[in-house]
């Protein structure tokens, strides 16, 4: 999914030249993204934001003191307040660690000033806002649409993508609240996939086995989402 992403590298920090790159990296600092870590609330003004290079982050956001639901993730391919690029300084949603990783962090305020400077850095930011819009746009209707067991494995898929990874440690619960499910519906899921073989889950573990079967066992979103970043590919 996110294929033009280098492993080690965070695909906007990796548009710049080398000699922008190396200064642009730092005015950073490395970060530790551990699990469940929340890097920023739905509505307050971002102070930070945050460039993966490894791990993964959830958008979630809560309707009617209902429990967060998930409606996007954030990994290599992108950076977490992008939003800053149209001028808006409030994050849109809460940004929580899902899969721990490191991230390159810049304050708001030398982000501004470096997307003042940079055209490029502009226009790779408005490229991935644009993405990460098909992402939540896609999530939301998977939502309404989907059974669980094919959500769950399209979610895999977009997690190993983002976190270029075929393990992770996540729990029933995590799951749940990712899909926005009771832990129920996630056992049988997780059950019925490893029954077939396509992952295995172990003491809050998770591995995939079969990417071409995960991918079949998939809704038509993963790849309806791929066909439409590439429709898009070359904006940037
Ligand atoms: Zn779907």
């Amino acid at each position: 999914m996110i294929e033009d992403c280098e492993q080690g590298k965070n695909a906007i920090t990796g548009t710049l030249s080398c000699r922008d790159g190396r200064r642009f990296e730092a005015l950073c600092h490395r970060t530790a993204l551990s699990q469940g870590d929340i890097l920023c609330e739905s509505d307050q003004e971002l102070e930070a934001v945050y460039f993966p290079v490894s791990g993964v982050i959830s958008l979630a956001m809560a309707v009617n003191n209902q429990p967060q639901l998930e409606l996007g993730m954030i990994g290599r391919d992108g950076m977490l307040g992008a939003t800053l690029s149209l001028g808006i300084l409030s994050a849109p949603m809460r940004a929580v660690v899902q899969v721990e990783g490191t991230a390159l962090v810049m304050t708001a305020s030398q982000f501004q000033e470096e997307l003042r400077a940079n055209p490029r850095l502009l226009k790779s930011v408005h490229y991935y806002q644009l993405r990460l819009m098909m992402q939540t746009e896609h999530t939301a209707v998977c939502l309404n649409v989907h059974q669980i067991e094919s959500r769950l494995a399209r979610w895999l898929l977009m997690i190993r993508d983002l976190g270029f990874a075929d393990t992770f440690h996540l729990t029933h619960k995590q799951l749940a609240r990712a899909l926005g499910v009771r832990r129920s519906g996630i056992t049988q899921a997780v059950g019925s996939l490893n029954q077939r073989d396509l992952i295995s889950h172990s003491r809050g573990k998770i591995r995939i086995l079969d990417h071409a079967g995960l991918k079949s066992a998939a809704c038509d979103c993963y790849s309806a989402l791929i066909n439409r970043y590439r429709t898009v590919s070359g904006i940037g």
